[in-house]
């Protein structure tokens, strides 16, 4: 099979590899049909990360179930899935109480997409093993398009947590996202799905902020910092600076949360922090535990996902069009 392989900065290209077969009877191989770059793919492309190259990249996908270990009860071959980009496996301490980043079965950081925590392969290959089947894939309900669901591995699934959990706590919150990709604009759809009072988006790309404006967002290219602005702030940038305007834009109390992926160092206004008393999350997701809750609200036809995808292109289109750094391009094909 081929798997598309990052091998230097802006480039990725395909590598042939033994297809993967079941190594235990609750693996499944799942085909991708429908994948997609996750936001810090663009900034591994662009040699950011902390991992050197050669790797198989691509942790977002739906997929085509094409065979199951004789102990997997909850898919069978030919179903949709939606597969994590994190490897866990349901039974440990962590992965039960909700923490499936954190699974104590797997090395430490075990994903698909960047070799940390073994290797396990990344979702733009034409064949990928998936361990733990039945606590790692979730059926993609009927009716929800696989390109627009392709980002529920990750990004989606992440913009629902960035923001939901806090607009059930706080009805009606004032929400800031400071942002530069496909995070930012689904937390802006949902935000406002659920009810934010106001969401003001704050990007330089004129492209992405109509897309905001198409949610109900306000927008603006840049801010100072809005003292005592906001009850909840979304940084989804990778840059400390843009980090710390959002942390200086929280009202008292206010929340801020990071969606991480700071590669290069930077300050944080600790002292502004303190006076405003805010909490700030800067966290791997734990995506798999709440991937059911983020499908519930697509189907629920509040959103529009399909919104942020910037283009749809073939799978052979792949070792061109990745480093091209695409708003939210989705790759489709059949299983072969
Ligand atoms: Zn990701
Ligand atoms: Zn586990």
């Amino acid at each position: 099979m081929r798997e598309l392989t990052y091998v230097s900065r802006h480039t990725a290209e395909w590598r042939e590899a033994p297809d993967p077969t079941l190594q235990s009877d609750v693996d499944a191989i799942v085909a991708p049909v429908a994948a997609t770059p996750c936001d810090v793919d663009s900034a591994i492309l662009a040699g950011h990360g902390f991992i050197a190259p050669p790797f198989a990249i691509g942790h977002e996908c739906v997929a085509r179930v094409v065979d199951i270990g004789e102990a997997v009860t909850g898919v069978r071959p030919g179903d949709l899935v939606v597969l994590p980009w994190s490897i866990n496996c349901g039974t440990c301490d962590h992965c039960r109480s909700g923490l499936t980043a954190h699974c104590t079965s797997v090395p430490h950081m075990a994903m698909y997409g960047a070799p940390i925590g073994g290797t396990w392969g990344g979702l733009f290959s034409d064949l990928v093993r998936v361990p733990y089947a039945d606590a790692m894939l979730v059926p993609l309900p009927s009716g929800l398009d696989p390109v627009a669901m392709a980002s529920a591995s990750d990004n989606w699934s992440l913009s629902w947590r960035l923001v939901a959990p806090h607009l059930k706590a706080r009805p009606g919150a004032r929400v800031l996202v400071v942002a530069r990709g496909s995070i930012g604009l689904y937390v802006c759809d949902i935000a406002r799905a659920l009810g934010a009072s106001d969401v003001l988006y704050v990007d330089p790309k004129p492209e992405h902020r109509a897309i905001a404006e198409s949610y109900g967002a306000r927008t603006a290219e840049a801010i100072e910092p809005i003292r005592h602005g906001f009850d909840l702030a979304i940084e989804a940038t990778g840059r400390v600076d843009q980090l710390a305007l959002a942390l200086k834009s929280l009202a008292p109390e206010g929340f801020c949360e990071s969606a991480g992926n700071h590669f290069r160092p930077g300050e944080l206004p600790l002292l502004d922090m303190y006076l405003t008393g805010v909490t700030l999350r800067v966290a791997r997701d734990n995506v798999r535990h709440h991937i059911p809750d983020a499908l519930d609200l697509a189907r629920s036809g509040q959103v529009t996902p399909e919104r942020v995808v910037s283009h749809v292109l073939d799978w052979d289109d792949l070792p061109d069009a990745l480093p091209q750094r695409l708003l939210k391009p989705v790759f489709v094909r059949e299983t072969r």
